[in-house]
């Protein structure tokens, strides 16, 4: 796709968002009878996600070729997962301490979330750890559990890689597979101003009437703010990693505008990352960084959802009328960071998570129960967030493999 033709394709998506909003507030619940148009793109790109990830990623590996290199890139892009993750909880932390969203908000009636609750227990911090390692890849596949999957094609990447002469027939078999699915991927994106209208008008039909969506934001409305806020500043700070880290232009951000408002539209990192991957290429992103950085990226580096953990955390602490001192605040940013690596790149994961850091912290559960209403809406800005903080990623790697390769 050319840089004109992209550039109409944002334009039609973005016409796409406000129509959304347009019919979702004109026709509220009515709206919900166009939502699977949306569903159709989610779809769509969700059945591209598992053979585009596999394949891009044993070609990322191929294509490096000596292991030492992987080894610096992969150190390079753990280095900038963990540095911009923790900015980012730094940055929620202090929003919520300067803005105070929770002092004076009331807590009677909240109940335990126990569904939630009983999945964090099935599923605890260890085992994350544990869950890099699938017992059936196929099975992991089926659930879109893509964390074993990476692992198992940067294995075998290594392993094609490792036979030499003999190992190139799978290499070339994967890299025209990989190029086949991208060419799928860029037909997919002509849907997307259809896909994007669909997702947005049914996701505010389902709110309800305006005045209720508007009520239920309002209750907790400088939580919303924090939030906003905090991630607003993030996104400003990678743009800044941007520019003087990888050193790419400012269209660099809106060649990737097009992935990122259909994170917003999905609330999906991993829904998002065919198109992610395809406007990397089109950025003119090394095919080392974007095939390896942005797969990993879409399932660990979620800086959004860290930054919102950690206020989040805050907020029912202000609530709950419990002051955490430093000490505790600093744990928040370790359980922040490792809730925000365990949730899967799905709508809504970070809710789920978020129970992790309440409860490593004491702080009461039924808290969740404030941020439930609104959590639907600031999950699309978290993961617009996460989107563009791994597209920010790729521009960092590329410009480390362009300098030293
Ligand atoms: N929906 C987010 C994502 O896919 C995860 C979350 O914060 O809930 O990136």
């Amino acid at each position: 796709m050319n840089s004109r033709h992209s550039l109409w394709l944002l334009m039609f998506i973005i016409v796409g968002v406000f129509a959304g909003l347009f019919v979702g507030w004109y026709w509220g619940a009515a709206a919900t009878s166009v939502a699977w148009l949306g569903k159709l793109f989610l779809n769509t790109l969700s059945m591209l996600v598992i053979p585009l990830l596999v394949s891009a990623v044993i070609t990322g590996v191929t294509s490096i070729g000596d292991v030492r290199h992987l080894g610096n890139i992969s150190a390079v892009t753990i280095g900038y997962y963990l540095i911009t993750v923790v900015i980012a909880v730094l940055i929620g932390l202090f929003m919520v301490n300067l803005i105070q969203p929770g002092v004076g908000i009331s807590t009677e009636g909240l109940e335990r979330p126990d569904d939630l609750v009983q999945i964090v227990e099935e599923r605890g911090i260890g085992d994350i750890l544990l869950a890099m390692i699938a017992p059936n890849l196929i099975q992991a596949a089926a659930t879109t559990n893509l964390l074993p999957l990476i692992i198992w094609s940067v294995a075998f990447g290594i392993a094609i890689a490792s036979l030499g002469e003999r190992g190139r027939p799978a290499a070339q078999f994967f890299e025209s597979f990989n190029e086949g699915m991208m060419l799928l991927v860029s037909w997919v994106m002509y849907f997307a101003p259809i896909g994007v209208f669909g997702l947005i008008a049914g996701m505010f039909g389902a709110a309800g009437s305006t005045e209720a969506f508007v009520e239920k934001i309002s209750a907790v409305g400088l939580h919303v703010v924090t939030v906003l806020s905090g991630l607003g500043v993030h996104f400003v700070v990678l743009i800044l990693i941007m520019l003087f880290v990888a050193r790419q232009p400012l269209s660099y951000l809106v060649n990737m505008l097009r992935a990122i408002v259909t994170a917003f539209a999905t609330a999906s990192s991993t829904a998002t990352l065919p198109l992610t991957i395809q406007c990397a290429k089109e950025s003119g992103i090394d095919e080392r960084a974007r095939r390896f950085v942005l797969p990993l990226g879409s399932t660990v580096n979620m800086d959004g959802t860290a930054l919102y953990e950690a206020a989040a955390a805050m907020f029912i602490a202000q609530a709950y009328d419990l002051q955490l001192g430093l000490g505790q605040q600093a744990i928040i940013v370790v359980t922040a960071t490792l809730a925000a690596i365990g949730a899967a790149g799905i709508p809504q994961a970070g809710l789920v998570t978020m129970i992790i850091v309440l409860q490593v912290v004491g702080l009461p559960l039924e808290g969740i129960g404030l941020l439930l209403a609104v959590d639907w809406f600031l999950d699309r800005f978290r993961t617009a967030t996460n989107v563009w903080g791994d597209a920010v990623g790729a521009a960092v790697v590329d410009r480390y493999v362009e300098k030293k390769f």
